[in-house]
């Protein structure tokens, strides 16, 4: 390293990176002013075939994106993004991710082109004060996200980021880690859990994967409980799902599927009421099992 490039490394860089995010805030608390209080939504995405596919659950999608204000902004928590620490998507532009593999040219051939803002990620490394979050420029937009956000804002016109799950965090960290973005749904943010509660691939009918309805018995069993307690909105029980029982822990023997289903229910008020939609399963051992919840 010269002297310039020393010079540059200790004084220009930081200096750069420091007043880039304060702008991104400054440009987040003077343009985002207050709006009605935003539903938020967990949805079941299943398998990526439903990104390009017709059928029953695409068809809920679509019918609750109809009962949505325009939001400002998407924050999605997708169960295909696990990281090391909180990281948040910054970029201008992110790129479509095909991270599965198997599947037909059509579904490869997706690209979904929302811009990134990143006025919003860096309001999210703020506001999120427990831990630490990195603003991130590798990731992008994954099926997780893309398969079910495209059918929610087809035009692609809505700004889309991802939150990261620290696949080091127990359960009940991310519930109040999630609490503290509950702000975001009064700028008109929308936030959108992506992952199934019944999720294990190891046991899927793969003959049966465009049966809806097939579900094992242990499967329905542990859709029926959660099912309950959210409506009971027994969030305690619901972060100590490993705690549930037999049908429980089959449902949820790796908890990336599962996780955003607690960032969604960590942002529900009092008063809010709960929809749930495609409340199905789907080859014996997934559930599409979706909500919204929302002011009315
Ligand atoms: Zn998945």
């Amino acid at each position: 390293m010269n002297r310039k490039q020393f010079l540059q490394a200790m004084s220009i860089l930081p200096l750069g990176m420091i007043t880039r995010p304060l702008r991104a805030l400054e440009n987040f608390t003077d343009s985002w002013s207050p709006t009605p209080r935003m539903p938020v939504l967990f949805l079941g995405h299943g398998s990526p075939m439903n990104a390009i596919e017709e059928n029953v659950f695409v068809k809920g999608f679509r019918e609750t994106a109809s009962l949505l204000p325009r939001p400002r902004a998407v924050l999605c928590v997708s169960a295909h993004w696990e990281t090391n620490g909180t990281f948040v998507t910054a970029m201008q532009q992110p790129r479509t991710i095909h991270d599965f593999g198997g599947f037909p040219p059509e579904l490869y051939a997706v690209r979904y082109p929302a811009p990134g803002s990143p006025d919003l990620a860096i309001a999210c490394t703020e506001l999120i004060r427990t831990t630490t979050v990195e603003p991130d420029h590798h990731w992008g937009l994954d099926h997780g996200a893309w398969s079910v956000i495209r059918h929610l804002f087809p035009k692609a016109d809505i700004p889309v980021i991802q939150l990261s799950l620290d696949q080091r965090m127990p359960a009940h960290r991310h519930y109040s880690l999630a609490k503290e973005l509950s702000s975001l749904r009064e700028k008109g943010v929308l936030i959108v859990g992506s992952g199934n509660m019944v999720h294990n691939l190891r046991l899927v009918a793969w003959d049966k994967l465009n049966e809806a309805g097939f579900g094992f018995d242990w499967a329905i069993e542990a859709q029926e409980l959660m099912r309950n307690l959210i409506n009971g909105k027994n969030h305690q029980a619901l972060c100590d799902y490993h705690k549930l029982g037999n049908a429980v822990q089959m449902a949820i023997p790796t908890p990336e599927h599962y996780l955003p289903l607690l960032y969604v229910l960590a942002q529900q008020k009092d008063t809010d009421v709960i929809r749930l939609f495609n409340d199905m399963p789907v080859a014996g051992a997934l559930t599409m099992t979706s909500l919204m919840i929302s002011a009315s």
